[in-house]
């Protein structure tokens, strides 16, 4: 007997994690997104790359709900963020709803934002308890084991200004995973970094990719896209220019605007 895919208990699982669909959005008069498609698959790594002021930080931004989409739609695990058609909103959140999501994605900036004021270990346990009210023990307690996860059970101690910005920005992600979300958004998290910090970062990356974390990484390091990337999607001006593996967008760009930015950052 066979049964329509969506009527199997699992259909949720083979649906994408992330589905955006004509996407836009515009400050003032610039317009930022154009339209923007992009499906994200569960347990995969989507690297997005682009020249700057191409809209990746934006996109991003939007899948968080830092922003708010001026057309189509965006749907994360089945929920959908915004949906608007010719300006008109067809479908928004509650603020209970977006919050709550909101908990469920992660993010990493460029710049680590750890509290200066706090330990690494401090910095981690701090939104489980502070924000989703998790007891105290156990949160300090997956706290250490996610610090020694990203290499640094020895300095959870240690205050953000005794630590390198690579290490620093390993407990921006550990801080991200204590969360427990179903989707890591990364936005160029080493550019900021000294280059010899940079292969520490990107290994607890891979690391995280490899346990089947769902990811979303903007980055230049064409390496790692080559490496640990299952999609890449290179943007322009608000547009998806090309995407594919990356044996098809990095190794055989199809388009001349890829093939000059490839190069300009090989
Ligand atoms: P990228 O991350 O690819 O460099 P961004 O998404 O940061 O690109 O920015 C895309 C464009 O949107 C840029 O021209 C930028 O100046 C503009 N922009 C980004 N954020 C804002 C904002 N809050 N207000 C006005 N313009 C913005
Ligand atoms: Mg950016």
């Amino acid at each position: 007997m066979t049964h329509h895919l969506s009527e199997r208990p699992d259909a949720a699982h083979l649906s994408p994690l992330v589905d955006i669909r004509r996407v836009r959005k515009s400050y003032g008069s610039h317009q930022v997104l154009r339209d923007i498609s992009l499906q994200v698959p569960r347990a995969t790594v989507t690297v997005l790359l682009g020249p700057s002021g191409s809209g990746k930080s934006t996109l991003l931004r939007c899948v968080n709900h830092l922003e708010s989409i001026d057309g189509g739609r965006i749907i994360v695990d089945g929920d959908l963020i915004g949906y608007r058609q010719s300006g008109q909103v067809i479908h928004e959140m509650t603020p209970k709803q977006i919050a709550k999501q909101r908990q469920s994605i992660g993010m990493v900036f460029q710049r680590f934002n750890l509290f200066p004021h706090m330990t690494a270990l401090e910095n981690v346990v701090e939104a489980p308890v502070g924000v989703a009210r998790r007891p105290k023990s156990a949160s300090r307690k997956r706290a250490l084991e996610l610090l020694e996860r990203v290499g640094l059970s020895d300095f959870a101690k240690h205050y953000p200004a005794q630590l390198s910005g690579g290490q620093q920005q390993r407990v921006a992600i550990a801080r991200a995973l204590a969360m427990e979300p179903k989707l890591m958004l990364f936005d160029e998290p080493t550019s900021a970094l000294d280059p010899e910090l940079v292969g520490d970062v990107l290994d607890v990356m891979k690391e995280l990719a490899r346990d089947g974390m769902t990811m979303i990484v903007v980055t230049h390091e064409i390496g790692f896209a080559r490496g640990v990337a299952d999609q890449v999607v290179f943007m322009d001006g608000g547009v998806v220019v090309e995407s594919g593996s990356p044996e098809e967008v990095i190794g055989n760009p199809q388009r001349q605007r890829t093939r000059s930015f490839i190069d300009s950052v090989t």
